[in-house]
C-alpha cells in the first residue's frame, strides 16, 4: 500500500483489521497504485480518478481487497476504471519498476534533474535538512478569533537568522531548507488569507528582509510557511463567500488552530487570494524567499463543493492545487507542501511529512503492528530522483533512533521542527527530574470530562513551576488544561508520587478531530516561555502521556512505553566526538546531517532500485540505489531488528550492526554505526561516516571510540580530519 512511504502487509499474519485507503485521503494512498504478490508473481493495479478507494479487509483466514468509486456529485456520468497488470515472477521490486513506467507515461516522473534545470537554486535542496521554526510568533485567539488567549515571540526575526547562522558556522551544516512559520501579521495560523505586514512583535517588515538575506547569504534555501486553506474570521479579508460549502449549504468548518476557528477556503477561491497584489506578490517583493510553503495543500484530503458559485469535485479540486503550487513556484521558484501527493510532483520541490510524522512512520491514524506490517520505502522506489521529501513536526531526538533508521534506509534527510525558543543553544534547560501520567480520564458530557495527573519524582525539583497540558494534534494544542501543581515543584522530594485532580476540562468544537494527543509539560515564565526538561520528553519538555479518544465516547489512551530495543536515544551520543559538550538537540542536528546529508546527496537523482530483506524477520533491510546506467550503486543496510547483524563490506570486511546500526557504501560516501570495522571491534557502538572526492577523504567522527583502521592506516579521529 502507498500510505506515505508505504506498507508491506502480509496476508498470513494473525491480524484482523478493515480498514478504507482512499485515494490522496490523508493516510489513505500517495500513489494511485496498490501492489500484490502471491507465490512469486507480481500484480500491480493502477487507476487516475481520486474518487476510487481501496479497502483492505483482513480476517485470519484471508486478505481481501475491495475497490469502491462514489459519484461525483457534479457529474452524472461519470465511469471509473480500475487496470490490473499481471507482472509474472516478481515482487515488490518488480511493482515500483513497473509503476515507474506508468508514472513516466502519464507525466508524474518529473526529476529532481530537470527542476535543477529549471531552476538552479533547486540544487540547494539536494542533501539539505530541514529546520522549521514553527511559530516566531505564536498568538493564540479564542474560538470566534474576537481576542487574543496568549500572545508569545518565540523567535524574532534576528534570532531566526542566528538560528540559521548557528546552523552553519558552529555545527557545519552545509546545506538547509531554513523555513519560518509565523511571521506573518497575526502571528502562526492566524487571520489567513492576510499575510502583510510581516509581525511587528518579531520585529516587522525590514528585520524579516534583512533575516532572509541572512539565511540566503549562508547559501542556504530561505522559506516561508503560509497557509491558503484556512480563513479566520478576524482576517481583513474575511468573505464567507470564498468558504467551500456542504451540501446542504452550510460553510465548511475547519480545525481549531492558534487562531481561533478556521474556515474552508474553497480550492480556485485560495489561487484568486494568493494572486492578489497584497499577497504572494508582495511578499516576493519585499523579501525574496527562494521557496514559499502553504500549509495543508497536499495534506488534507480531496474536497468537494456545493456552492453554485464554485462548485467542485475531489479532481477539480486536485486541479485546482497544482495551480496554486504552480504559481507558487511561478513567483518564488521552489514550492513545497504538507505531506505530498503523486499528483503534486510535477508542480513542487518538496514534500514536508511523506516520510514520517512526529518522529514516527504515520500520524495517528495508521499502526503498522496493528495492520501486522512493516514500512517499506516504495515510494522511494518509485519517485526518489523526483522529489525531495521531508517528515513533519516536531520529536523527541532521544527516542528517535528507529526514524533516524528509517530515514537512511530511504535516502531522506530529518526534519527538525523542534528547537527550544530563542537562542536554544545558548540557554541550558532546566532540568526536573519528574515523569508525569494520567492516571484516569472519566466523561461527565460529550464535551466535558475530569482528569487526574500522577508524577513520579525521581529526584528532589527546583523552581517555580506551573504544569501545561495540552490537547492537540503538533505544534499548536486545540485546547489544554494548564493548572498549578498540586504541591510547588521545589518541595518535591525523590521517591515523591504527586496526585492531581481531578480537573474538569471542556472541550471546545474540534471539527472533524476524532482523537487528540495529550502532552505535559512544566513551564514558567510570561507566556510559558521557560519549559523544564522532564524524564521521557523531547527537546520542548513535553511528555506524549497518551491519546484522547473524543469520539464516539471520550477515553484516555496511555502511551505505553517504548519496547526496550536497542539504545533510541543513540544519536544524542557525542562522547569522544564531534558534537561532544554541545547541547542535545545539536548532538542529534550534528551526528544525522553528517549521515543523511551527504547520503540524500549522493542518491538525489537515482531512484531505490532494489529493496532486500536479509533476514527472515524482515528486520534488516538493504535498499540499493542506482541511477539509470547502472554505475555508482549506494547500498544502505539498515538493523531494525533485537539482534545484532553482521554485514559484508568491500572496505570495512565483516561489519557488525547493532539494532539501529547501518552501513551506506558508494564511492563518494561511506558510513557505519557498528560495532565491528575493518578488523577492529568496538566495546560499543561507534558513528563514522568518510566523503570522497578524487583529491581529499574527509572523516567525521560521531561518537564512541576514537580510533578506525582506513586504507590499511590506523587513525584516531576525535572530530573530524582530512585525509590526502
Ligand atoms: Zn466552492
Amino acid at each position: 500500500m502507498p500510505a506515505r512511504e508505504g506498507l508491506l502487509i502480509p496476508a498470513d499474519s494473525d491480524i484482523e483489521f478493515t480498514r478504507s485507503f482512499g485515494t490522496s485521503s490523508y493516510e489513505g494512498c500517495h500513489m494511485n497504485m496498490m501492489g500484490f504478490i502471491k507465490r512469486g508473481a507480481a500484480l500491480l493495479m493502477t487507476w487516475d480518478d481520486a474518487y476510487i478507494r481501496p479497502d483492505l479487509i483482513k480476517t485470519k483466514a484471508s486478505l481481501k481487497c475491495s475497490v469502491h468509486a462514489k459519484r461525483p456529485p457534479h457529474c452524472e456520468s461519470a465511469t471509473f476504471s480500475v487496470t490490473v497488470t499481471p507482472l509474472g515472477r516478481g515482487d515488490w521490486n518488480t511493482i515500483a519498476t513497473a509503476y515507474r513506467k506508468i508514472a513516466e507515461r502519464k507525466g508524474t516522473a518529473v526529476t529532481l534533474a530537470t527542476k535543477t534545470r529549471r531552476n538552479p537554486e533547486v540544487a540547494k535542496l539536494l542533501g539539505a535538512s530541514n529546520a522549521k521554526l514553527w511559530t516566531c510568533l505564536a498568538r493564540r485567539r479564542n474560538e470566534d478569533s474576537t481576542k487574543d488567549e496568549s500572545v508569545e515571540v518565540k523567535w524574532t526575526f534576528d534570532e531566526a537568522a542566528q538560528v540559521a547562522e548557528h546552523l552553519k558556522n558552529d555545527l557545519g551544516m552545509d546545506r538547509c531548507l531554513f523555513t519560518l512559520g509565523g511571521w506573518t501579521e497575526g502571528g502562526y495560523d492566524c487571520r489567513h488569507p492576510d499575510a502583510l505586514p510581516a509581525n511587528p512583535e518579531c520585529g516587522g517588515n525590514d528585520a524579516l528582509a534583512s533575516a532572509v538575506a541572512r539565511i540566503k547569504a549562508l547559501g542556504y534555501v530561505a522559506c516561508f510557511h503560509d497557509n491558503y486553506q484556512d480563513m479566520y474570521r478576524d482576517a481583513k479579508s474575511w468573505n464567507p463567500d470564498c468558504i467551500q460549502k456542504k451540501a446542504d449549504g452550510s460553510p465548511m468548518s475547519g480545525g481549531r488552530w492558534l487562531g481561533g476557528r478556521a474556515w474552508l477556503v474553497c480550492a480556485p477561491k485560495t489561487l484568486e487570494l494568493a494572486q492578489r497584489p497584497q499577497n504572494l506578490p508582495e511578499v516576493q517583493k519585499l523579501f525574496k524567499p527562494q521557496a514559499y510553503f502553504i500549509d495543508t495543500t497536499y495534506a488534507v484530503g480531496p474536497q468537494e463543493c456545493f456552492d453554485p458559485k464554485h462548485p467542485l469535485n475531489y479532481n477539480d479540486d486536485i486541479r485546482w492545487k497544482q495551480k496554486l503550487s504552480d504559481y507558487s513556484r511561478k513567483v518564488f521558484g521552489i514550492f513545497g507542501s504538507e505531506c505530498g501527493r503523486e499528483w503534486a510532483i510535477p508542480h513542487s520541490e518538496f514534500f514536508e511529512g511523506l516520510s514520517g510524522v512526529s518522529g514516527k512512520y504515520f500520524h495517528n491514524n495508521i499502526d503498522p503492528e496493528k495492520l501486522g506490517a512493516t514500512v517499506v520505502p516504495l515510494f522511494e522506489m518509485v519517485y526518489h530522483d523526483c522529489e525531495v521529501v521531508h517528515g513533519k513536526y516536531g520529536y523527541a531526538p532521544e527516542a528517535a533512533a528507529e526514524y533516524v533508521a528509517q530515514h537512511a534506509l530511504c535516502g531522506r534527510t530529518l526534519n527538525y521542527h523542534r528547537f527550544d525558543s530563542h537562542l536554544y543553544w545558548k540557554q541550558p534547560v532546566p532540568e526536573v527530574k519528574a515523569r508525569p501520567g494520567v492516571v484516569s480520564v472519566s466523561q461527565i458530557s460529550s464535551s466535558k470530562f475530569q482528569i487526574r495527573y500522577r508524577w513520579q519524582v525521581e529526584a528532589n525539583g527546583a523552581g517555580d513551576w506551573h504544569v501545561c497540558v495540552h490537547f492537540g494534534k503538533g505544534p499548536s494544542p486545540l485546547f489544554q488544561n494548564d493548572h498549578a501543581p498540586a504541591k510547588p515543584v521545589a518541595g518535591w522530594r525523590a521517591g515523591d508520587v504527586i496526585e492531581e485532580g481531578p480537573f474538569e476540562v471542556t472541550i471546545p468544537p474540534t471539527g472533524k478531530a476524532d482523537a487528540v494527543d495529550v502532552y505535559v509539560g512544566l513551564f514558567r515564565g510570561s507566556g510559558g516561555s521557560e519549559r523544564a526538561r522532564l524524564l521521557g520528553g523531547g527537546t520542548d519538555g513535553r511528555v506524549l502521556v497518551g491519546q484522547l479518544r473524543l469520539k464516539p465516547a471520550i477515553a484516555f489512551e496511555k502511551v505505553g512505553p517504548l519496547p526496550s530495543l536497542g539504545d533510541r536515544a543513540c544519536f544524542v551520543r557525542a562522547d569522544n566526538g564531534w558534537a561532544e559538550g554541545l547541547c542535545p538537540m545539536d548532538r542529534f542536528v550534528k551526528n544525522t546531517h553528517e549521515i543523511l546529508g551527504p547520503l540524500a546527496a549522493v542518491t538525489a537523482h537515482a531512484r531505490l532500485i532494489k529493496l532486500e530483506f536479509l533476514t527472515p524477520d524482515r528486520a534488516v533491510r538493504r535498499a540499493t540505489f542506482g541511477s539509470r546506467g547502472g554505475r555508482s550503486l549506494t547500498t544502505v543496510t539498515v538493523n531494525f531488528g533485537a539482534s545484532n547483524f553482521t554485514a559484508q563490506s568491500a572496505l570495512g570486511g565483516k561489519v557488525t550492526l547493532p539494532t539501529w546500526g547501518f552501513l551506506i557504501e558508494s564511492p563518494q560516501f561511506v558510513a557505519f554505526h557498528a560495532t565491528s570495522w575493518a578488523g577492529r571491534d568496538y566495546d560499543a557502538p561507534v558513528l563514522f561516516t568518510a566523503r570522497m572526492d578524487a583529491k581529499h577523504t574527509r572523516i567525521f567522527h560521531g561518537f564512541g571510540n576514537a580510533r578506525l583502521n582506513w586504507h590499511g592506516r590506523e587513525l584516531e579521529v576525535r572530530r573530524e580530519t582530512e585525509l590526502k
